[in-house]
């Protein structure tokens, strides 16, 4: 295979969210698979709401999750290409100029509908005549100008939902350029995607609709067609489709509630796919697992507390290096020993705040009256320093023998008197952290 061009193509908006990650994924590990280019294209032409900062928070946000594109591109520094791509279809006579009001058009489908008839645009203006077409223009009528599309069937093998077919004579033919001039998406993004050598389009299957039009405009223009595959799409717990209005759940949103970029990653690629929802530790690993033809055929419900539960496997297998300059940003010390220690028991890294402040105290003492003797005791037993990697087994087997005490007697209000807490990361790696000087005032209560 000749080594594939893809590109993501959002409009600069809003912020992207899990579901435009997923499609953001889809085409850079596609390309980083086969050894190809990744461009990040800007449908920027709607200037009444495309935003400057949306496009650099897009940027932003995919460098967060590890996406980096080869290339940018805006489609509004692109209109030449338009104007010159739409001097060619008038050329061969497949764009033509239409004058209707909307109201004109309504009464039309009205029309139809009343005889039973498919709501489809009946080329009135083809057959204006010239004089016609100056007595609009005189009028002060502005053109918009339509795609002459081929009655025919239009066949594509999706790279996702395999062979598809659709007989694009039964729709209206499209609007490419408004009344103003302006250019509707369907054709900016035709040109882009051939002028910039696109090999694959791969998009939501919100898509799948408009593919047999652009397919026959690729044509028109003179190109081959690229592939295209469109993958199921997310939809929130609610089952309503994600938009960038839901800002909840925004890749932005998610980072800031401090969710990993590789959680966050492997979620929005591997559900509604036949691969178990697992992080991986990277791209590359990522994309060796997951394939365009691997994806569910129905959208997959992306639910928060999965991500959470993914988050928190993730940080489980995290090792240290990969870790280590955001614990220090955070001021935590303690190095890989603190990181193994606590690392199964968080849930966003944020949690290693409250685990080192617990290290490192104050902890409030927290015993039963009836254990107070029985901690003095324990702290009595604390090895010697230096304290090696066993000291913890070593203390509990000797407090075990003086005191009798086995199983929770024993195990609770250890715990509790040195954490303050029932539960935690393991004694056994916390004890080395608090250190003997510590460990002894909370085990007597002077903490
Ligand atoms: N700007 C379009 C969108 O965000 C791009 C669709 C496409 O990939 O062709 O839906």
């Amino acid at each position: 295979m000749i080594s594939p061009t893809v590109r993501f193509a959002p409009s600069p908006t809003g912020y992207l969210h899990i579901g435009n990650a997923r499609t953001a994924l889809m085409n850079y590990l596609y390309a980083r698979r086969n050894g190809g280019r990744f461009i990040l294209r800007f449908d920027d032409t709607d200037t009444g709401r495309s935003r400057r900062d949306y496009a650099d928070a897009i940027v932003e946000d995919l460098a967060w999750l590890g996406v980096e594109p080869d290339l940018v591109v805006r489609q509004s520094e692109r209109g030449d290409l338009y104007d010159a791509a739409a001097q060619r279809l008038r050329a061969v006579d497949r764009l033509y100029a239409c004058y209707e009001t909307p109201e004109e058009l309504d009464r039309k489908r009205k029309r139809q509908l009343a005889r039973h008839l498919p709501p489809v645009y009946d080329r009135a203006a083809r057959r204006l005549t010239a004089d016609e077409r100056a007595d609009l223009e005189a009028e002060g009528r502005r053109p918009h100008w339509r795609f002459l599309l081929e009655e025919r069937e239009v066949a594509w093998d999706d790279l996702c939902r395999g062979p598809q077919h659709f007989a694009a004579g039964s729709l209206s033919d499209p609007v490419l350029i408004r009344g103003d001039g302006s250019y509707l998406y369907t054709f900016t993004s035709i040109v882009d995607d051939a002028d910039l050598g696109v090999t694959h389009v791969i998009r939501g299957e919100d898509h799948v609709a408009n593919t047999a039009v652009q397919i026959e405009i690729f044509e028109a223009l003179g190109h081959k067609p690229p592939a295209f595959g469109h993958h199921n799409l997310l939809t929130a717990t609610g089952g309503e489709g994600l938009s960038k209005r839901t800002g909840s759940l925004s890749l932005r949103s998610l980072r800031e509630e401090g969710y990993e970029a590789m959680a966050v990653a492997s979620l929005a690629v591997l559900i509604g796919s036949s691969e178990a929802v697992v992080p991986a530790n990277s791209l590359e690993e990522l994309g060796e697992r997951i394939g365009l033809d691997k994806l569910s055929r129905s959208p997959a419900t992306f639910d928060p507390a999965e991500l959470k539960g993914l988050n928190h496997r993730q940080l489980a297998e995290m090792p240290y290096s990969a870790v280590s300059a955001r614990l220090d940003a955070m001021g935590i010390g303690g190095g890989e020993r603190f990181w193994l220690a606590v690392r199964p028991n968080l849930e966003l890294l944020a949690d290693a705040e409250a685990w080192w402040a617990r290290i490192e105290g104050p902890v409030e003492a927290v015993a039963d009256p009836e254990d107070r003797q029985f901690l003095a005791e324990a702290a009595d037993l604390l090895p010697r320093a230096p304290w090696d990697g066993d000291v913890y087994e070593t203390w509990i087997a000797a407090v075990k023998e003086a005191t009798g005490r086995k199983g929770k007697g024993l195990f609770r209000p250890i715990r509790l008197a040195l954490t303050g807490l029932e539960q935690g990361p393991e004694l056994k790696a916390m004890l080395p952290l608090i250190g003997r000087e510590k460990a002894i005032r909370r085990l007597t209560g002077r903490a």
